[in-house]
């Protein structure tokens, strides 16, 4: 199509300017709700395309958001197609490769940018913070940041290739013990160890993994183990991460680790508070438009199968997105099978290379092409809805 065409080459233009500003993110990693740099260089970027761009969006100071294509007030504005940028980091900078996340995301509004006149419809670039840890995406969902938004998309650099991402739903917990302080040698028997506590509940969420679905994980930290060797802990707290394939099984799975936490509190004579800290969505991929993103992949030169249900995975706040409309994450391959996981210091180095980049440009065009032809093809558009109702109801 040669509508099709003019969009990647568009895209082919903004290459070297897209690529400088991926290096200039991944010099400049920063932390969640932090990313003030990142989203000034992209912000600028977005004017220079010629687009106005509303800062600081859904109560988030580095969140943003610009459109193109018809307006509101157009007779027939058509369907609004979200593309996502992330450009959060981890303490050891861009091991995740956000910055190739948010390049991505430009680069594909670039191209669309480039045929606004054309669009049956519109386009949304959405800065979104704070993936890592932030829930950036769901504090923007519950501000009505992606209200009018027909479908979203982003895509997420890995070692391999695939059109949808089985990423795992998350309930985070966080479990304080508290018990007696006493001196741990003149008077142990006047104290109640909150230290004893947090040990035992790991001890028993260990033997209750056995119990667990495939596909759960559960993991946990100490983040406090009492206060001098000397003294009876007082108070202890334990963090826990519960995954699973849903929501549901994952709140299940926090159920469990209670039911641990309180019968380690009974045993050693301690009482416990928690909170729940967060938690992440499972992803649904919407296959109508993951099948059409890969076959778009397919013409570029790469294979986007589905990937295999057991695929190792992680969770994100896509996830939240996906079950408010439809949506997809691809991940692409900026490296080789076995090159480090993400968050690994060593995938550091490869979310900064010419083959990341070169990737990033090629999936830029298979979302952007996504994108159009959802605007274009009421058929796909359709499809992608009935799927997502159908899904929604299951
Ligand atoms: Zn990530």
């Amino acid at each position: 199509m040669a509508i099709h065409d003019d969009i990647c080459r568009a895209i082919d233009r903004f290459k070297d300017k897209a690529s400088g500003l991926g290096r200039q993110v991944h010099a400049h990693p920063e932390l969640k709700f932090e990313e003030h740099f990142a989203a000034g260089l992209l912000a600028c970027a977005l004017g220079e395309i010629g687009v106005e761009v509303e800062r600081g969006v859904g109560g988030l100071e580095t969140a943003f958001r610009a459109e193109t294509g018809r307006s509101d007030k157009s007779d027939k504005p058509g369907p609004t197609i979200a593309i996502l940028a992330e450009y959060d980091a981890l303490p050891n900078g861009h091991s995740c490769g956000h910055n190739l996340i948010c390049t991505a995301a430009l680069s594909a509004f670039a191209g669309l940018a480039a045929i606004r006149d054309q669009l049956p419809g519109r386009i949304v670039i959405l800065g979104t913070p704070a993936e890592e840890g932030g829930g950036g995406k769901i504090i923007m969902l519950e501000n009505g940041v992606l209200k009018g938004v027909d479908a979203a998309m982003m895509a997420h650099p890995i070692d391999g290739e695939f059109a949808t991402f089985p990423a795992l739903a998350t309930h985070y917990l966080r479990i304080t013990f508290h018990g007696q302080a006493a001196h741990a040698s003149a008077a142990p028997w006047a104290g109640a160890s909150a230290l004893s506590a947090v040990i035992q509940t790991f001890q028993s969420v260990d033997t209750a993994r056995l119990h667990f679905r495939d596909g759960s994980r559960i993991h946990g930290i100490i983040t406090n183990g009492g206060q001098a060797v000397n003294i009876i802990p007082e108070k202890t707290e334990c963090e826990f991460l519960c995954r699973a394939y849903t929501t549901k099984y994952a709140r299940e799975i926090a159920d469990r680790v209670l039911r641990c936490a309180d019968a380690a509190a009974t045993a050693t004579g301690t009482t416990l508070s928690h909170d729940v800290v967060g938690g992440y969505k499972n992803m649904i991929n919407n296959l109508a438009m993951a099948h059409r993103y890969a076959r778009h992949c397919e013409e570029l030169g790469v294979e986007a199968p589905d990937a295999p249900l057991d695929m190792p995975t992680g969770s994100t706040d896509m996830g939240d997105v996906s079950h408010a409309v439809p949506a997809i994450h691809p991940v692409f391959r900026i490296a080789d099978p076995g090159a480090g996981n993400c968050h690994e210091e060593r995938f550091e180095k490869h979310t900064d290379t010419p083959r990341a980049y070169e990737a990033m440009i090629r999936v830029a065009k298979a979302m952007a092409l996504t994108a159009y032809d959802l605007l274009a093809d009421t058929a796909l558009m359709e499809s992608a809805k009935g799927e997502y109702a159908r899904r929604q109801e299951s």
